[in-house]
């Protein structure tokens, strides 16, 4: 059956990584992959076509669709908007419209990029991490929140964490499904030793572990997890944990690579649909010079074929291929290295279309 996947560009080199991405998309119609496309604007770019971030026809468009492939929004002529227009915005909105609650980002060093690290080659080189995050509960999301005057009149903050068992429940099914499609390693999260929410996130994993016996659970509290991220990653397979200690420790595991330009992510609903996109931003800094890195983005649909598209042969190809690029010393400016040639965002996208 025809799989729909609404591709939404957005803004500054997301047009650009995007055009190279679906390059790849057609040429594995001939592999028999059966896709219909579709573009719609997005974040700057459907401001500027329809008054609002996420356009309603954009918004539809998402809905009705299999997959979403999204390059990057935002730049500098958006800024001085009002909160709600702003391109980020758009964002937000694709997430809680279609209820993508498992963000899933990999950290993954290429041996061959093992120099672009802050890191000693030994401790990162061939890292391979999924971290899962919590993408739509806890305190970013959690009531009551505010600003508000005490009796004594001086102003206080407040947000709440909360999680309910469900909520825990769906998150690591998605991180036992993984870690069983990988290394068969989880490792939990959390800050059990002082919040009350963590001892029951704690609960309801080790009950989800009971369907999984396969996969050896960990549970780690959020101080180490940082601290061991960067001593020895390696230990790690997959990570699970709620929105805000994913937000902080998917971007140091992220950093661990030393190349932004790489790396891919993928947010999921409960049927496995999901949005796909680099984890950068539109750089606006480059945008328009035909130098971005679209490793990110090409990535990103190989995570498309693998979580919504069913087709982990495909995706298979598409790793390799990239591998296969970056043995023949192909690096946009963002990777190069001594000994290496520098290529732009078209050459190194046809690069690997060429190794499919
Ligand atoms: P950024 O990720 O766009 O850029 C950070 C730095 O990394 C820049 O120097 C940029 O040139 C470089 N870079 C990023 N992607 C690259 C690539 N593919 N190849 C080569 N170099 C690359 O972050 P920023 O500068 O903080 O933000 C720029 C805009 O992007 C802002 O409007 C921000 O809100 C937005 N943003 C969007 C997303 C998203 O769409 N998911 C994420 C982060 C930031």
């Amino acid at each position: 059956m025809t799989k729909k996947i609404a591709v939404l560009p957005g803004d500054g080199i997301g047009v650009e990584i995007i055009a190279e991405a679906l390059k790849l998309l057609d040429a594995l119609k001939n592999d028999g992959l059966d896709v219909e496309l579709t573009e719609a604007p997005v974040g700057g770019a459907g401001y500027d076509a329809a008054g609002k971030p996420l356009p309603d026809e954009t918004l539809a468009l998402v809905k009705q669709a299999d997959a979403i492939l999204l390059g990057a929004v935002g730049g500098p002529q958006y800024e001085n908007l009002s909160r709600e227009l702003r391109p980020e915005r758009g964002l937000l909105g694709l997430r809680s419209e279609l209820e993508l609650f498992a963000n899933l980002r990999p950290a993954i060093l290429y041996p061959q990029l093992a120099d672009a690290s802050s890191l000693k080659t030994e401790v990162v080189a061939g890292l391979d991490i999924m971290i899962v995050r919590e993408l739509t509960g806890g305190i970013y999301f959690g009531e009551p929140r505010g600003i508000r005057k005490k009796d004594n009149g001086e102003r206080e903050g407040f947000n709440t964490l909360v999680y309910s068992e469900s909520e825990v429940d769906r998150i690591s099914r998605v991180a036992f499904d993984i870690a069983m499609k990988r290394g068969k390693k989880l490792c939990s999260v959390d800050k059990a030793n002082v919040l009350e929410v963590s001892e029951l996130w704690r609960e309801v994993v080790e009950n989800v572990g009971q369907e999984y016996k396969e996969v050896e659970l960990s549970h780690m509290y959020v101080d180490n997890a940082a601290m061991q991220l960067v001593k020895w990653p390696k230990q790690f397979d997959v990570m699970v944990t709620k929105n805000m200690f994913g937000d902080i420790l998917s971007d140091t595991a992220a950093m661990l690579t030393g190349s932004i330009g790489m790396l891919p992510s993928a947010s999921l609903d409960a049927n496995s649909k999901g949005m796909y996109e680099p984890i950068h931003g539109s750089a606006p800094d480059i945008a328009g010079k035909g130098v971005a890195n679209p490793l990110a983005t090409i990535l990103s649909v190989a995570m498309m074929l693998r979580y919504s598209l069913d087709q982990p042969a495909l995706a298979d190809k598409i790793d390799t291929a990239v591998g296969r690029v970056l043995d023949k010393g192909l690096r946009t400016p963002d990777i190069m290295a001594q000994g290496c040639k520098e290529v732009g965002t078209v050459e190194m996208g046809e690069a690997v279309l060429a190794e499919l």
